[in-house]
């Protein structure tokens, strides 16, 4: 039995296991990839404070062995459901079944798809949603990032360094990224931009080889040439699984109080998962932190 359960080891899960273990409390964790969750595909990160400039790979491994050495189980499985009775919370994995008393869910956001003719032929044949894992495939190549959130416009750099040219196809003419990164990434001479347009289609015959491009200002359609697209255009919750217990919002992510518990008493959300309007890792061991203290106080 542990007294605390986390689901998921970004960066918040893992600040409610460190804050969990340091109040002397039982800690698990669940993870079905790899710890550090969206920060471990991260090139590099500039905002965490105490790093100027930091891989997300080492950020998490840190984390992860602060974590660890705590005395903090991890868990390498996929949590299928989340049962309550008599105060005690059931985790179901795809391997075993685990007793909590209060569980902690910090599953944070998948990449969202565009969704178009073509994607799912050509994903992992020249589509892509990671730029550190896949980048090195298109060395001296051209590539497209699709978005302009501080997402693309950070791998968007990062490709820089790898690519040939880097496109950034931007469906508005102004940018959702921070202005210091919107700048930062006209210092590229080999970023370029296709504004206010949009990929309509994605072509080719084994692999990826074309899309149809459109300008949503004039509604002109034109093929253009490319070796790999990155999508970054935001987030969606990974919260699927979560329906039957009644704690997720219309928009798919999970309410949660300003003790980051859940309508569901000893059940709190943490991290990019819950509803809320910034999602950085700052924020995210924030939640951690408190979210992991409330649980403690309930259980005392
Ligand atoms: P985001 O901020 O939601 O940006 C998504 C971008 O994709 C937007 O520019 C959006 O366009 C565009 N987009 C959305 N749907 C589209 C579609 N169907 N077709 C074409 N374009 C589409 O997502 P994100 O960049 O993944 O960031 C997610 C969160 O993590 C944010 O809160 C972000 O600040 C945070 N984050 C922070 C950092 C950092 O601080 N260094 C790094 C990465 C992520 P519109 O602008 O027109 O809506």
């Amino acid at each position: 039995m542990f007294d605390i359960l986390i689901i998921g080891s970004g960066p918040s899960g893992m600040t409610s296991a460190i804050y969990g273990a340091r109040s002397g409390l039982t800690v698990g964790i669940i993870e079905r990839g790899a710890p550090g969750g969206a920060m471990v595909t991260t090139a590099s990160i500039e905002n965490y404070p105490g790093f100027s400039k930091i891989d997300g790979a080492t950020l998490s491994m840190n984390m992860f062995e602060q974590m660890t050495n705590l005395g903090v189980t991890f868990i390498g499985e996929e949590v299928l459901s989340i049962k309550k009775d008599n105060d005690i919370f059931t985790v179901e994995t795809n391997y075993a079944k685990y007793d909590s008393k209060t569980v902690i869910i910090a599953t944070g956001t998948m990449q969202k798809k565009l969704s178009v003719s073509g994607e799912d032929k050509f994903t992992g044949r020249g589509i892509s949603w990671c730029a550190i894992c896949d980048g090195s495939f298109y060395k001296g190549k051209d590539v497209i990032v699709v978005g302009g959130g501080n997402s693309a416009l950070e791998e968007a750099m990062y490709l820089a360094s790898i690519c040939k040219t880097v496109y950034i196809i931007h469906r508005r003419d102004e940018f959702r990224a921070d202005s210091m990164l919107v700048n930062k990434a006209k210092e590229f001479d080999n970023i370029k931009y296709i504004l206010s347009s949009t990929i309509k289609e994605f072509l080719g015959d084994k692999k990826l080889e074309k899309v149809l491009i459109t300008n949503l200002k004039t509604n002109e359609d034109y093929l253009m040439d490319i070796d790999g697209v990155f999508e970054f255009i935001g987030q969606t919750p990974n919260t699927n699984w979560l329906s039957e217990l009644g704690i997720v919002g219309e928009n798919g992510f999970i309410k949660v109080n300003s003790e980051f518990e859940t309508t569901v008493k000893g059940l709190f959300a943490c991290g990019d998962v819950i509803d809320k309007g910034v999602r950085q890792i700052a924020t995210a061991v924030s939640d951690g932190a408190i979210s992991a203290l409330s649980a403690s106080h309930y259980i005392k």
